[in-house]
């Protein structure tokens, strides 16, 4: 049996931090957090975390050379251990597929790939974002919402649940920067999906506009019993 890799597709705001979450408690997947990558290798010293260092101080984006290299190593450490993984956030774009595809082909050809497309509707989106509040360690980045109707509140104001970090706002979460943001996100994940229905690999679709367990049901009837994941 192939090892899984679960691509989840979906704008900010849409779920796919929550339903990782949930999949990790109940599965023992490990998530792939390429911002974590980073700062791990910028922390050892490595040579690649030397590379990005050296981007991210002149306030440059890491190539999608490096981040490869840094999911190659991450994925074979996994290989090895027979884990099933969780991509939130990468591929960010289509040359990150196009690698990811490469790398699953040559190196790494134990890994299946299951895509994961989270549904929302636009008003919603909004609506989730700009009452988002996030956990400021980042080692945690747990996601809570301010609405008291929601089943993402945090049990005690501004404090994280699972650390007692303090939560906050991010400060890209505003009706402008949104609307930019999924514009350009949109394009991204239609290139992303196209590439991967071009190589045979159907998409599974979860709506999230429905409370977080059954988000997590549905996403469990679809890819682990009629996937075929
Ligand atoms: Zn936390």
């Amino acid at each position: 049996m192939s090892n899984k890799i679960f691509i989840f597709l979906g704008p900010p705001g849409s779920g796919k931090g929550t339903l990782s979450a949930l999949c990790m408690q109940q599965f023992g997947w490990e998530l792939l957090s390429t911002g974590n990558l980073c700062r791990d290798h910028i922390a050892r010293g490595t040579e690649l975390g030397k590379e990005i260092q050296r981007f991210s101080n002149q306030g440059l984006l890491v190539p999608d050379e490096i981040i490869t290299e840094l999911v190659a190593d991450w994925l074979l450490t996994k290989q090895q251990l027979s884990a099933d993984v969780i991509f939130d956030g990468y591929p960010r774009t289509l040359e990150q597929a196009r690698s990811l595809y490469l790398l699953l082909q040559t190196k790494l050809k134990l890994f299946g790939v299951c895509l994961v497309k989270i549904d929302i509707d636009a008003k919603l989106l909004v609506d989730r974002i700009l009452n988002r509040v996030i956990c400021s360690n980042k080692e945690c980045g747990h996601t809570y919402s301010l609405k008291s109707v929601s089943d993402l509140q945090a049990k005690n104001n501004m404090i994280c649940d699972h650390c007692n970090s303090k939560l906050e706002h991010r400060a890209d979460d505003t009706v402008e920067s949104l609307e930019q943001r999924l514009k350009v996100y949109y394009q991204h994940e239609q290139n992303i999906i196209d590439f991967y229905v071009d190589k045979g690999i159907e998409v599974c679709m979860i709506s999230s506009a429905q409370p977080k367990q059954q988000v997590f049901e549905d996403f469990k009837n679809m890819a682990l019993n009629n996937y075929g994941c």
